[in-house]
């Protein structure tokens, strides 16, 4: 008898699977919504983007009663933070709202997406080795993804996906949905590689490998390092070698080095030679020079040729593609490279490589796709909204966040979580990613759609009676430049 009184007392969330029963006062799995008062309300305010909103005032409170009408459609965007999400989808969007823009009548959609479906991409910028391609990538010792190619001056890596949110193991599910969560909202994450290093990542900031904080990121390979700076050198050093996992240069045998007329020096690299001063495999990949795993510089060298031009005396500056690592050597009588100070010329042109990094840093982009489902809380005839988001007719945002939609099938789509307003991302105990989501087009288009054109709302009337969900509202800075 009691159980079935606290049971009524509770109400029920239907805005996702999970289905939650919540007492009064108490909040959902998810934190995101909660009972209040014997309603389920969004716990986090929708979110409007204003451009007018100077910076540094970037967050204030809205309440129906300051609003003194003056918001035109041109200058405002409802986004789909905090508007909850209709489950299952047969349900208009929370928000189908229409502006003015430009004097054409356009209607945004608005919801917040359960993405089972998601993951994010990382991009490192790390010259440092942080494990093999296909290499498992955990959290917390849960497998959340794996490493994937090195590009540039960066490895990459593919977290989450739906095999680990929902094929592996339920800890698998629950890690990797947190960290998932945790990247995209702009947290630092701790990430070990199988066989390789142990990452701090956190998107907008720098990588710290191995517990030492990455600084900068490559101009490029050794051979567009030397094609860089070689003319800065000639005349002052004899041969530069510049030290790198990929790619290390040599100047005097370097396309670079023949067209400024440098002359031989009788160097010898170890490492497999694949155009003229172009060499790969000089070292394995490591956390010492330019990315290789040597400290010393002179361990890549075989014995100087006499009859190629090594002569006592002739003068070597190595260096790595960040200018992080660089020394400077003279052959001595034995044709031996032996250390010698620096001199300030070089030292200048080993300052310029540094100078020319950009700053290390950690991207993190999320990637999903909007569902069937979803696309039916924004038209009765879904099929018909992707072809008009892969048209350029409807445009895609999160959070009023610009994304990169992928050709092909469905709504693939990617966004740079820095760029998305803070508190942006959630999540149901599914596991699931929760993210903003709106669809913007004409609403003529919206029509022709099938969209739910009896359910839109103007700007004015989402301020002043918020949602089903309550009406907390808040009002942020537009990102968008
Ligand atoms: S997990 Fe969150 S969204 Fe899902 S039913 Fe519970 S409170 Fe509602």
């Amino acid at each position: 008898m009691a159980d079935r009184r606290e049971r009524e007392e509770k109400i029920r969330c239907d805005a996702c699977p999970v289905m939650c029963y919540i007492a009064d006062g108490k909040v959902g799995a998810c934190d995101r919504y909660g009972n209040v008062g014997g309603q389920i309300v969004r716990c986090d305010p929708i979110t409007i983007l204003d451009r007018r909103v100077e910076a540094g005032g970037e967050v204030r409170p809205f309440l129906a009663s300051d609003w003194d009408g003056t918001l035109s459609g041109d200058d405002v965007f409802v986004s789909g933070v905090g508007a909850g999400t209709t489950y299952p989808d047969y349900k208009p969007a929370p928000f189908i709202v229409s502006r003015e823009i430009a004097g054409v009548d356009t209607v945004t959609v608005v919801t917040e997406a359960i993405f089972s479906y998601c993951g994010v991409k990382v991009k490192i910028d790390t010259d440092r080795h942080l494990g093999e391609e296909a290499a498992t990538v955990r959290a917390e010792g849960e497998p959340v993804g794996h490493v994937t190619t090195s590009e540039y001056g960066s490895r990459m890596l593919s977290l989450g996906g739906v095999e680990h949110l929902t094929g592996g193991t339920k800890p698998e599910g629950r890690v990797t949905c947190d960290a998932l969560l945790r990247l995209c909202q702009g947290d630092a994450v701790e990430l070990t590689i199988d066989g390789g290093a142990t990452v701090i990542v956190q998107a907008g900031h720098a990588p710290i490998v191995d517990g030492t904080r990455e600084e900068r990121m490559r101009v490029g390979c050794g051979s567009a390092t030397i094609g860089m700076f070689a003319s800065q050198w000639l005349g002052h050093v004899d041969e530069v070698v510049v030290v790198d996992d990929h790619i290390t240069g040599v100047v005097s045998e370097h396309q670079a080095g023949k067209v400024l007329g440098w002359p031989d020096t009788g160097i010898r690299i170890k490492g497999r030679r694949s155009t003229p001063g172009r060499y790969f495999q000089v070292a394995e990949p490591g956390l010492g020079w330019g990315g290789t795993d040597i400290d010393d510089p002179l361990s890549i060298l075989n014995p100087w040729l006499e009859k190629k031009g090594a002569r006592p005396g002739l003068t070597l500056l190595m260096v790595s593609t960040t200018g992080e690592h660089a020394a400077y050597f003279v052959l001595d009588d034995g044709l031996v490279p032996q250390p010698a100070p620096m001199p300030e010329v070089l030292q200048a042109s080993v300052d310029l490589i540094a100078q020319n990094c950009e700053p290390a840093l950690c991207t993190v982009m999320f990637q999903a796709g909007a569902g069937g489902s979803l696309r039916s809380g924004v038209t009765k005839n879904p099929v018909l909204l992707t072809r008009s988001v892969q048209s350029g007719e409807t445009r895609v945002t999160c959070g009023g966040a610009e994304v990169f939609v992928w050709p092909g099938g469905g709504i693939t789509l990617m966004v740079d979580v820095t760029t998305m307003p803070d508190g942006s991302f959630g999540y149901v105990p599914t596991p699931a990613l929760v993210a903003p989501l709106e669809f913007t087009l004409p609403r003529d288009a919206y029509r022709r759609l099938g969209g739910h054109d009896d359910a839109v709302r103007s700007v004015a009337d989402v301020v002043e009676k918020g949602g089903e969900y309550g009406s907390d509202m808040r009002v942020v800075k537009d990102r968008k430049p």
